[in-house]
Formats: C-alpha cells, structure tokens, sequence
C-alpha cells in the first residue's frame, strides 16, 4: 500500500484515488521568464518519480502542468502592492523581444531540459495567457458568493471569509497579524488579502480586458482555472517545491475550495530544497546551477538524475560536485550491473542453486510505499548489484536467474527512469592501450597490434575493430 506523507494533514496516508485505478495530478510548472536551474528540476523530479511509480502500481495517471507565461512577480507581495513591475515585461524590454517570444524560448528550453532529465512529459502543459476567460469566470464567481471583493478595477480575495485559510502553510490569520511582512495596497480590505485581478498599468505590456479593468490576473488564480479545467473540481494529488506552499498553494486552496464548494486537492505533496554546498541557491551567491552548468564539468543529465534520487524529496538535499561525482560512479556501477547480467543471460549456465528475486522487489516496493524512500529503493538496488557481483565471480548465477533479475531490473527502472550508457567505463590504462594499438595499427605494425589486443583482453575487455575504429566493450 502507498502512503504518502500529505502536507495538508502533516503525516503520511493511505493513498487511494478518486476514481478507482485513476489518478489526477497537478504540479505547479515553470514561470517562462529565465533558464530553470537545478532547484527547479528537484521539484519536477518529483513529480515524475509519483507519477512513474502510479503507473507501476498500475494507475493510470493524467499529468498537468502549466506555464505560467504570465508575467507576475514571484514575491506576491510585491505583486498585491501592484508595482508595476514585472519581471517577464522587463526582460522583454531589455532583450527588444515580445513577452511572448521571450516566454516561448524559455518554455522551449525547459521543454528540453526536461526530456535531457528524462522527466516523462506531462499529458498536457497548459499556458496560462491561454486561460484567462476562465480565470475571470471563477473570479466572477467568488465575487458573486462574496468571497471577493472589487475596488478601483482590482479584485482580491477576502481571506476571512474563507475558514480554512492557513491550514497548509500554518500561517493562519492570527499568525498572518503577527509577523505580517505584507505590503499594503490602498485598495485591500486586510493587508492579507490576495489579488485575483489588477488593473494594468498604462505601460503594462500584456494586459486583458476583465469585467472590473483592462488588466492582468494575480498570480494563484491561473493554477485553479487550469486544474479545474483539465482535471475538474477534486484532484488527487498537487505537487510544487516547499516555497510554494504559502501563499501559492494556500491561495490556490481558498479560491478553488470557495468557488467549487467542494475540496480541492486530496494529497498535497512538496519537495524541499536543493541546498548547494550547504546554503540556499540564489543568483547572487553565484551558486545557482543550471543544467548546462551540470554538463560543462563533464558529468550527465543521467548522473544528476541519480543523485537527486539518492536523497528523499522531503529531506533537503545538498548538491556538490563531490556528490555529483559519487552518483556519477554509482550509475557507472549500475550500468556495469546490467551489462554483466545482459552477458550471463546470453550464456548458457545452469547451477543448482536459485536467487531470491521476489525478494529485492519486495525491498522496492516496501521502500517506494514508504512515502517514495528512494534512497532505501536505491540501497536496494545496490544491495542486488553485490549480491550479483558476488555470485558472477563464483560463477553461481544461472542464466535463467540473469534473466530473471534483468527483468526486475527494467521494471524498477521504470521508476527511477535513468537512462544508462550501455557502455563499460574503460579505466585509463586500457584506453592507453588502445590508443597504443591504434598507433602500431596505423604504422602497420600488425605483430604488436595483435600483442596489445591480447593484453587489453587478458584486462576484460574486447575489441572490435570497425570501419569507425576500434571499439571496446566489457567481456563477458
Ligand atoms: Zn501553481
């Protein structure tokens, strides 16, 4: 059974979907204003692990997730005080381009980074300037029942009308009153209160024409109109990072619940951090990697994948080179696993004894039903590859049981969704010897070719001699 830990209740549950065998899931997607970094990818990383691991357990799983390409602040305060600033509108002026064109690039590359990370697209990626008569229905109709409220051409949410504000994020309106660090806009009933709509001003760039102003929508309200939309009034699961959820997702909660009657979401699941080195991700601090920053120091989309798999979501994981490194060895090592068992299945080798295989994907599966432990999941995994190792060198695996694990293997994979090299690591000295050999071969030194092919062979590894060179692969 799958428990999952629900930020709404504190504690983990039995999973169970509204629809039997169907799951609807809503992650909060990129603001296509800049280059989504390695923090962002953590977050859609989990994501696809739910998501892989729905379908594992045989769910069928409908994905949304929007864009937001809308230009808005991400400090909502700043964007209830109605500045007038806008990062998106900036960026267009600095750059001479549209919004559009500007948030079209950026949703083009994190549509790439995406499929690099072999992140599962989602079914649909709804863009939020593409939804803005539905966000203006539902602000009609939290005004219309009074949860909303119009003044100057800007509409806000009236949080105390909504009883459950604050049970997410903690930050109640008691809470609110305290440490309020809001900025006040002259329109506002409560200085808590939350933008629906804002009326544009004269220079602003991408504004729309609304009941109340020719203006923009508030930030929160795109996610309720598209998830109502594509997935209708309940879902099951929503996910974002940890920074979402005040006043993000509490916002999303108040409006949907108070325009639907009905709950929105059933799981509310959010990541943490991805610290680097110990402190925060922040451009200033000039630590704030991107996926190109990843491959320029000579390591994978792949490599970056399993290290952010080797730490559990909830916890906050610290990225260093030196742990990129690490999970760049161990996926070495899987791939070597998959390799040697891709080899032992071809053989024909039959021993007495047989491999508990049952029970490793118990392991998984115990692991990933904890609340989707994949670190546990993955100490399994490596626990396998020893005991695998172990048996090769004995000579003790039948082909059968190769077999047998190889299919486990692809169906765990399905899970973590690395996409391996198939390619042995080759260890400095045999890619000297290689070379060496390519050197005799060219000055058609055959005699001491051939003595170099023996000895990188005696190492155990074969090579091939094609019309692209040699190529070298691990024996088996
Ligand atoms: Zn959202």
């Amino acid at each position: 059974m799958l428990n999952l830990y629900n930020t709404l209740s504190k504690q983990k549950e039995v999973f169970k979907s509204i629809n039997p065998g169907k799951v609807g899931m809503y992650s909060c997607g990129p603001t296509v204003y800049g280059y989504i970094h390695i923090g962002n990818i953590r977050a859609y990383l989990l994501s696809d692990t739910i998501r892989r691991y729905l379908e594992y357990i045989g769910y069928e799983v409908r994905l949304i997730k929007n864009i937001t390409d809308v230009g808005h602040l991400t400090d909502d305060d700043v964007a209830q005080g109605d500045s007038g600033e806008d990062k998106m509108v900036k960026a267009a002026l600095k750059e001479k381009k549209s919004p559009e064109e500007i948030a079209r690039f950026y949703e083009e590359y994190f549509k790439q980074v995406e499929k690099e990370m072999n992140i599962l697209p989602a079914h649909f990626f709804p863009r939020a300037t593409a939804h803005v008569p539905q966000m203006i229905k539902i602000v009609e109709g939290l005004i219309e029942k009074g949860f909303a409220y119009e003044k100057n051409g800007n509409v806000f949410f009236d949080v105390t009308k909504f009883e459950d504000y604050g049970k997410l994020s903690g930050n109640t309106l008691e809470n609110l009153k305290v440490g309020a660090r809001l900025e006040e806009h002259p329109d506002k009933k409560n200085p808590w209160d939350f933008a629906l709509w804002l009326k544009a001003p004269e220079n602003h760039l991408m504004k729309w024409p609304s009941p109340w102003s020719v203006g923009y929508p508030g930030w929160h309200i795109e996610c309720s109109a598209m998830s109502t939309e594509y997935l209708g009034n309940t879902i099951d699961i929503h996910t974002g990072g940890e920074d979402n959820i005040f006043p993000h997702h509490e916002a999303e909660i108040a409006q949907t619940q108070c325009y639907t009657g009905k709950q929105y979401v059933r799981f509310w699941l959010h990541g943490r951090h991805l610290m680097v080195d110990g402190k925060k991700m922040s451009k200033s601090k000039g630590n704030l990697y991107t996926l190109e920053d990843i491959k320029e120091k000579g390591f994978s989309a792949m490599d970056l994948r399993l290290l952010m798999l080797s730490s559990h979501y909830r916890s906050q994981t610290d990225f260093s080179w030196e742990a990129l490194e690490q999970a760049h060895k161990n996926l070495q090592r899987i791939n070597d696993f998959v390799l040697t068992l891709e080899a032992l299945a071809l053989r024909d080798i039959s021993v007495t004894n047989t491999f508990d295989v049952t029970a490793y994907q118990e392991k998984f599966e115990a692991a990933m039903n904890d609340d989707l432990n994949t670190p546990l999941a993955l100490a399994a995994v490596y626990e396998l590859i020893t005991e695998v190792n172990k048996k090769n060198d004995d000579e003790t695996l039948s082909s059968t049981d190769a077999k047998k694990i190889l299919t486990l293997w692809k169906k765990i994979n399905a899970v973590f969704g690395l996409v391996l090299s198939g390619q042995a690591e080759i260890p400095e000295e045999i890619k000297r010897l290689v070379a060496e050999r390519e050197q005799a071969r060219l000055g058609k030194d055959f005699k001491k070719s051939d003595a170099l092919r023996i000895l990188i062979e005696e190492h155990g590894f074969i090579l091939e001699d094609t019309k692209d060179g040699q190529k070298i692969r691990l024996a088996s």
